[in-house]
Formats: structure tokens, sequence, C-alpha cells
């Protein structure tokens, strides 16, 4: 076992409920349950605590992906944003996965389609390029160093 298996345990055993929310810790107790000790030793690991304490999308999780949950569960089950399937941004999704495939069906293998983040603008994706050709330099660079 794990030592932040055993603090979830004692925390268990003395009433404390610990919960993860947007990096961090909430502990939920009856007044004098949480003792001095048990206070610092959820100080000392409460980076490990909210990792293991916060939910984590299992359809992201298919591809890789870490990403926390939100806070309502959806028959039992938590999602992210994305894949939440009553959040606005799931549905949005659909809809656009639907457009999708209309516009496959106008241009056959003529194009690609791409989807960004909400909110994401042509300047962010200016600064991405200007980024990726920083890194490309730099990566030429040190080649170059190499030889
Ligand atoms: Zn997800």
């Amino acid at each position: 076992m794990t030592d932040i298996s055993r603090i979830l345990q004692r925390a268990e055993e003395l009433g404390i409920h610990l919960i993860a929310r947007d990096g961090e810790l909430i502990i939920k107790a009856e007044k004098g349950k949480v003792t001095p000790k048990a206070l610092e030793v959820f100080r000392q690991h409460k980076s490990e605590l909210v990792q293991e304490l916060t939910p984590l999308c299992s359809t992201c999780l298919d591809s890789g992906i870490e990403t926390a949950t939100l806070d309502d569960d959806y028959e039992g089950s938590y999602y992210c944003m994305q894949h939440h399937p009553g959040s606005n941004q799931s549905k949005q999704h659909a809809v656009n996965s639907r457009i999708a495939s209309q516009l496959a069906q106008v241009f056959p293998g003529g194009c690609s389609i791409h989807f960004d983040r909400p909110g994401y603008t042509i300047q962010d994706r200016a600064h991405e390029i200007a980024w990726e050709e920083a890194a490309r330099r730099r990566a030429k660079r040190k080649q170059n160093q190499l030889w």
C-alpha cells in the first residue's frame, strides 16, 4: 500500500472527507476531527493527494490524455467538458462532426477538417506557427553544432 492510499484510508477512518478541485485539496470534516498532525500530513502530500483524488475522464484516458472531469456526473460516470454527454461543448462537438461528415461528402478526399478549442483565434495559430518555426530553427542550430 502506498503512502497516499494509507493516508486516504486513515482519513476515511477518522471521518475526514478529502476532495480535489481545480488543483486544490478540500478537507471536509466535523469540527475537531482534523488534528494538527493530520493537517500536517495532508499539507506535506498535497500534490500527490490532489493527483490521486482528481477524477479523470475515461474517454480521454483511452487516448492517453489525463483530463480532469467536471463536477457533475452523468448517470454515475464523470466526464470532461468535451465528453460529458450533457455539456454544450459535447453537443457542439456532435454538431461539428455532422458538419464535417457533410463537408467530406462535398469534397471527397479533397480537404481535411481540424477542430480547434473554443476561443482559439487566428492569432493563437500565428503564435503557434512562430513557435514551431523557432523550435525548428533551434533544432537545426543544434544539429549544426554537432557536425
Ligand atoms: Zn474527455
